[in-house]
């Protein structure tokens, strides 16, 4: 690819991305619409419910009307399509960048000029993210704020959703550049075991990011305060203590600025907690509905979830960076000439790393997505058990069905979802409620 044509997509992209913030449908907030399509009962319609935990799921299920089925079916299946569309554009993006070898007159350029190595790495690394951003950001901005916004589940103008994206492209540029840094060092010193010290290095970073997050990352998007409700703030402190996490506090956040999304999280690692529950679940939900999110959060910081991950993603993380190797290796052989890029240390070589490793996470995407799944089911069943709310749970996972498909087949589930379907988690709390309805069978 010519230079000149080269540097002209970038720009057509960031242009393309601005046309597409400007006509984005700006939707009022949708939080009384999107409540008036479930339809809301009462406790004695609970009450009266089938004890069959089939039939029970079903006469919740059945609350959703046709046309905010039709909708979220709609945004969520359009995600399936945004996922492939996202991995063909970056395909694209790495093969414009390679072949028109722009990183390889950069490296060139510096290496007359005597630039010390890991600077020509790090200057090599940031201009191959900055491109890419450039490359995405019609996707970007088409996915996270006009879609958004058309799905009336967004609460945030522009110039706030901007400076959000913003900060975060720029925490995660500085973060992946500083990683590449070092997984790159490590290729140019230790060539042919570089895939194990790379996969340490990841996990590394991700342990670190967990660890920091909380306290220095969050805070930037959203504000953090001590639940001041004690009637919310006393069970949920209860159920913590009662499982023994280590936490002596409930903070709200205002997530509510960005969209009307119901979300909690209990993090931390080596030893922390921060128990967490937005401003949505706080307005929009029942004490029973708050008590089963929050027992769901609770059993993932309990079942020792994030080490689970950590193991997981750094076994897969391992893998993908054997084939990596390989195809480095291979690719280099047949093509390095002509592309300009000297061996796998050479930082000119990003693009194809991460056309590879791209390529690979594409493919796992259903195994990553099981691993996540499996971890999700386990803290329903623990929230179930621990929040003993049945019904609040099956309420809370009912509000879900606004930005997820509330009952897909089989194989779309195993393929697409990294949480189980609606259907499936409001059945785990209907089963739990019917074995905890027959007392004759209660232990004495
Ligand atoms: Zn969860």
């Amino acid at each position: 690819m010519s230079k000149k044509l080269f540097w002209l997509l970038p720009i057509a992209c960031l242009l393309l991305a601005a046309i597409i913030a400007a006509v984005a449908p700006l939707s009022e907030n949708a939080q009384s619409r999107a409540a008036a399509e479930i339809a809301p009962v009462t406790d004695a319609w609970r009450a009266a419910l089938p004890h069959d935990p089939v039939a029970a799921t079903q006469a919740y299920m059945s609350r959703i009307s046709p046309a905010a089925k039709a909708r979220s079916d709609a945004y969520f299946e359009g995600g399936y399509w945004l996922q492939a569309i996202s991995f063909a554009i970056s395909l694209a993006s790495y093969w414009a960048i390679l072949s028109s070898r722009v990183l390889v007159r950069l490296r060139e350029r510096m290496e007359k000029r005597n630039r010390r190595r890991w600077l020509i790495s790090l200057l090599s690394f940031a201009s191959f993210i900055i491109l890419c951003a450039a490359f995405n950001s019609p996707l970007d901005f088409y996915q996270g704020y006009y879609r958004e916004h058309l799905y009336g589940l967004a609460n945030q103008g522009f110039s706030s959703w901007f400076i959000d994206f913003f900060i975060a492209l720029a925490i995660n540029s500085i973060g992946l550049s500083l990683v590449l840094l070092a997984v790159y060092a490590v290729i140019r010193k230790l060539p042919k075991t570089w895939w194990i010290w790379g996969a340490a290095i990841g996990i590394g970073f991700l342990c670190l990011l967990m660890l920091i997050s909380p306290t220095y990352i969050d805070p930037l998007f959203n504000t953090y305060k001590p639940l001041a409700d004690e009637k919310v703030k006393q069970p949920i402190l209860s159920m913590a203590r009662s499982n023994g996490v280590p936490a002596d506090n409930v903070y709200q956040f205002d997530a509510s600025k960005q969209s009307n999304r119901v979300s909690a999280n209990v993090s931390g690692i080596f030893g922390t907690a921060a128990v967490r529950l937005n401003d949505n679940l706080l307005n929009r939900s029942s004490l029973p509905e708050i008590k089963a999110v929050m027992g769901h959060e609770l059993g993932h910081y309990v079942l020792n979830h994030v080490y689970h991950f950590i193991f997981s993603f750094g076994l897969i993380l391992l893998l993908g960076f054997v084939f990596v190797q390989h195809g480095m290796a291979y690719s280099l052989k047949r093509w390095g000439n002509r592309l300009g890029i000297r061996d796998q240390a050479d930082p000119a070589s990003l693009p194809l790393f991460f056309a590879l490793f791209a390529t690979y996470l594409f493919v796992m995407t259903p195994v990553l997505n099981t691993v996540i799944r499996n971890a999700e089911t386990e803290a329903d069943i623990f929230g179930v058990n621990t929040s003993q709310e049945p019904d609040g749970f099956a309420e809370a996972h009912l509000k879900l069905t606004e930005y997820r498909k509330s009952d897909p087949g089989p194989v779309e589930e195993f393929l697409f979802y990294d949480h189980p379907s609606p259907r499936k988690r409001i059945y785990t709390a209907m089963r739990w409620k019917a074995e905890h309805l027959q007392p004759e069978l209660k232990p004495q």
